[in-house]
């Protein structure tokens, strides 16, 4: 261990870690990949939250404007910060720059956020995670929401099943208008025959919710298998 950690400082003197979000060089006895200034950056998702997608709403107890038009076909979503500045820079960091070391310190910011809003996990009876299209996998090597999911499975001994498939390659949702990106994904997933779900109360985790789309047609297919409830959380909140 004692010499672990004399390699680690030595590695560190000659090439010393850089913060993943500001570039500053990191304290060598900071075992996280950002620096302490830039975690105080990073913008909670401020409360009162709509009551259905869990955007921040003016007055507690309300819906958002977008959700009184068309009700979600979650029962409530969830998001821990604002998807803005050092905690943008990070995500994009994970997911395009395959920086999976930054997943333990996400995953943190998922288990504060749980910890002040302890009913999300209520009930809940299994934990899963948006799936991403093969095409995408190819790319990518692995599947951002499903690492976070895993940590929250581990973390709350709640079991995780990988019980949703992308049916349809879509768009990117990135690339769209909020009305293309509701029709873009209509009917692009599909519940897995892997578990019954029938009863369930199933919780999906995700990275990033903007419109809320693509949960609510995970959502959808997961009621379509006979869940009970589905709930959503996600690390960050887009505006
Ligand atoms: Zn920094
Ligand atoms: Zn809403």
């Amino acid at each position: 261990m004692a010499i672990a950690s004399l390699i680690k400082n030595f590695v560190n003197l000659i090439y010393p870690l850089h913060c993943a979000s500001c570039k500053k060089p990191l304290d060598p006895e900071n075992d996280s990949a950002i620096c302490g200034h830039c975690i105080g950056l990073i913008k909670p998702n401020p409360s009162p939250y709509c009551i259905y997608c869990g955007r921040s709403v003016d007055t507690a107890g309300c819906a958002c404007d977008d959700c009184l038009k068309n009700k979600p076909a979650f029962s409530k979503a969830y998001s821990a910060c604002l998807y803005e500045g050092a905690l943008k820079e990070l995500i994009l960091q994970f997911k395009y720059g395959g920086k999976l070391t930054l997943s333990d310190g996400l995953s943190c910011l998922i288990s504060d956020f749980l910890y002040n809003n302890p009913d999300i996990l209520e009930g809940i009876d299994m934990v899963t995670f948006v799936p991403i299209g093969a095409d995408r996998m190819i790319k990518r090597g692995f599947n951002q929401s499903k690492i976070l999911a895993k940590h929250l499975s581990d973390s709350y001994g709640i079991p995780m099943v990988d019980c949703i498939e992308k049916t349809a390659s879509t768009k990117n949702q990135n690339e769209l208008s909020r009305q293309d990106r509701l029709s873009n994904l209509k009917g692009a997933f599909r519940a897995k025959s892997v578990v019954n779900l029938t009863g369930l109360t199933i919780l999906i985790v995700d990275d990033v919710m903007t419109t809320g789309a693509t949960l609510n047609e995970c959502a959808i297919a997961l009621s379509r298998a006979g869940a009970a409830r589905v709930r959503c959380l996600t690390l960050a909140r887009g505006l």
